[in-house]
């Protein structure tokens, strides 16, 4: 089978490595250039996405902003899964807190912000502090704005106003106040459903960020408590998009309750772990969903973390001795993604001592979280 996926980055790399084993043929259309090229290589197949569609079988996703005249040739061909409603709304926190209220799930109180009027009025209902987020192109924690009782009301206002004067995206854009939430710890969900509406569900991953980037994720240990909860949120919102595909979601857990952060409409950073950790990784679990193959299980087998590669960092290749390493193949930036570790241990405290481990091999502020991370293990 022929899949061709939007986007050209480290997920479409990652699928295609893991849909090869499946026979599955996967090209990537890069958005930017128009090429359609070889999600590993990177090498130029072909132009156009009319040409990349009619060679697929199916077409998938591998990231969320998208321009709705991309999604509606998609979605025209039949072959588009998860959809054009999930990526657009995975891609516009409007829509997407919409979705959430409709699914019933509990979420950040918010208001949307257009004028003035707007920002004044949620600064009145919801207090402070409050984070403010565009509803598009947001990723990585960019595009936001925290409001603090000590912030400067008016130069935040200016900011915005400024941002939205001149955004890209036009009247499209607007801004999405949330209330601040004073968070245990996040966690995410990630799961895959089929066209039938079967579900596979990973275990709960413990994410810790570092301005706005993740940094850590941690899959061990039980959060029974909890992962009855996140399922059951997961389960109304994939159904309520009768969604196909890996889902994500993401949690703040304030003392034992949870409350959806976000959504993301594909296979997700927080579920690397399952490349080593999971009986079936998401990768291969999302192109099993896209193609109308048999899900796989998502049985955790064995306690995993995955730290983040991100920016001009080095890691030593003694690391490989004690972990996985993943790299993209691309060029160093800061505040970019170019690769990640997976580290596994038979328990819970032996990872947190793995952790430490690897944490004496890596530079503590290129790697800030591990040690952090370590802790919640031990
Ligand atoms: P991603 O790369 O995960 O898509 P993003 O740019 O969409 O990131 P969010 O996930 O919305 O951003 O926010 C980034 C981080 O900021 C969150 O992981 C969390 O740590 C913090 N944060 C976001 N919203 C809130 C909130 N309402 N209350 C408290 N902290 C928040
Ligand atoms: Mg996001
Ligand atoms: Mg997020």
């Amino acid at each position: 089978m022929n899949v061709l996926v939007l986007g050209a980055g480290q997920l479409a790399r990652m699928m295609a490595l893991a849909g090869a084993p499946l026979n599955l043929k996967i090209s990537a259309y890069d958005v930017r250039s128009g090429n359609l090229v070889h999600p590993v290589t990177l090498e130029v197949l072909g132009q156009g996405l009319e040409n990349g569609i009619a060679d697929a079988d199916v077409i998938t996703a591998e990231f969320e902003h998208i321009a709705p005249d991309v999604l509606d040739v998609c979605q025209a061909s039949g072959k588009f899964y998860p959809g054009e409603t999930a990526i657009l709304t995975g891609g516009d926190r409007r829509l997407e807190k919409a979705l959430l209220d409709k699914a019933g799930v509990a979420n950040a109180r918010y208001q949307v912000i257009e004028s003035r009027e707007d920002y004044d009025s949620a600064i009145a209902n919801i207090g402070l502090p409050l984070i403010l987020k565009s509803a598009l192109d947001g990723y990585d924690g960019k595009g936001q704005w925290r409001l603090k009782p000590d912030s400067d009301i008016e130069a935040v206002w200016q900011d915005i106003d400024q941002f939205l004067k001149t955004s890209p995206q036009g009247a499209r854009q607007c801004v999405i106040a949330e209330e601040f939430v004073p968070f245990d710890r996040e966690v995410s969900l990630i799961g895959a459903r089929n066209a039938k509406g079967d579900l596979e569900i990973y275990p709960l991953t413990e994410n810790i960020h570092t301005n706005g980037i993740l940094s850590v994720s941690v899959a061990a240990g039980d959060n029974d408590a909890v992962q009855a909860q996140a399922e059951a949120m997961f389960k109304a919102v994939a159904d309520t998009l009768d969604y196909v595909g890996v889902l994500a979601i993401e949690f703040f857990d304030v003392g034992g309750n949870l409350k959806v952060n976000e959504i993301a409409p594909r296979v997700h950073n927080s579920g690397h772990w399952t490349q080593q950790g999971a009986e079936v990784c998401q990768f291969e679990n999302h192109l099993r969903a896209v193609c109308g193959l048999p899900l796989g299980s998502a049985k955790r087998i064995r306690p995993t973390a995955m730290i983040n590669i991100v920016g001009q960092v080095t890691v030593p290749t003694d690391v490989m001795g004690l972990a996985h390493v993943h790299w993209y193949d691309k060029a160093p930036r800061p505040g970019r993604k170019i690769g990640h570790i997976n580290l596994c241990a038979d328990n819970a405290k032996a990872l947190g001592e793995a952790l430490q481990e690897v944490a004496n091999h890596l530079d503590d502020t290129e790697f800030p979280a591990i040690q952090s991370a370590a802790e919640t293990l031990s």
